[in-house]
């Protein structure tokens, strides 16, 4: 039984200045990669469902798989709801038996933000689950906030979340140009909260170095969605292009596109480890 929230990975995470990836998953192949990761790289890893997933059932179904591959892993995972949208879906997702979950109030003002905030990680809370708040907002299609350092400090204390997204230069999926990460930012939030994890979104694309100097400040968990993904998704389309429309049953099919994943989350899961 290894299913666990942040606050058995993140403390001493912090402490010893690591962090653990967070790979966003929307099949049984995803997520097993990622196991398989953590237990070669014998790592903790979080494993997380999208928001979008839990418009229809997809997000409670796929439930039942991880917990179960959770479980059965040799090495502490976390199931995680990313970017939940509304209380309805912080709770559904509890309901499914997630281990942590995020409520992203970053688009709305503060105090909506932290009074929502507040009342999802109280039920997180309830549940037993850890839970992940959003302060400044990481651009999703549309232009980042930087955290502010008074708004980080009073929204943590108002919450009681046990990890806090921050927006220091990143954004989410592929970048057109290099982004450039305010790392003096980041120091600044860690000094100011030096006991809470810090969460890094837009993590692909985001040059090794940056994410490296922001784990020393403070970051405990990275985000990879959209690499993760893509991943898959060419893996996907070179074993389809190697069977040239013969069949082939899909479990074997999908073989080689679990091997690549895995490899790629074992890369980084070391790199933010420190390894
Ligand atoms: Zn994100």
């Amino acid at each position: 039984m290894s299913l666990v929230t942040f606050k058995e990975i993140f403390p001493q995470a912090r402490r010893e200045k690591r962090a653990v990836g967070a790979f966003n998953v929307a099949n049984y192949e995803g997520a097993l990669g990622a196991i398989r990761a953590a237990e070669s790289e014998k790592l903790p890893v979080i494993i997380q469902v999208y928001m979008r997933l839990f418009h229809s059932d997809k997000g409670a179904d796929l439930a039942g798989t991880l917990l179960r591959m959770a479980q059965r892993c040799n090495q502490p995972v976390v199931i995680h709801l990313d970017h939940g949208e509304s209380i309805e879906q912080v709770q559904k997702a509890l309901e499914a038996g997630y281990s942590s979950v995020m409520y992203d109030g970053s688009r709305l003002p503060f105090e909506e933000n932290l009074r929502i905030t507040a009342t999802a990680s109280e039920l997180a809370h309830r549940h037993g689950a850890s839970m992940e708040g959003e302060i400044g907002h990481v651009a999703q299609g549309d232009d980042s906030v930087l955290t502010s350092v008074e708004e980080a400090i009073e929204f943590a204390r108002g919450t009681h979340v046990d990890a806090l997204a921050v927006s220091i230069g990143t954004a989410h999926g592929y970048y057109h140009t290099a982004p450039r990460i305010d790392h003096q930012r980041c120091q600044e939030l860690s000094e100011a909260l030096p006991e809470l994890p810090l969460v890094l979104h837009g993590g692909t694309g985001t040059p090794l170095e940056d994410v490296r100097k922001a784990i020393e400040h403070g970051i405990c968990k990275v985000n990879i969605a959209t690499e993760y993904m893509d991943t898959f998704l060419k893996s996907t389309r070179r074993e389809l292009e190697k069977l040239d429309g013969k069949f082939l049953p899909v479990d074997k099919m999908m073989d080689p596109v679990v091997d690549d994943c895995a490899a790629h989350a074992a890369r980084l899961l070391r790199f933010f480890a420190g390894k």
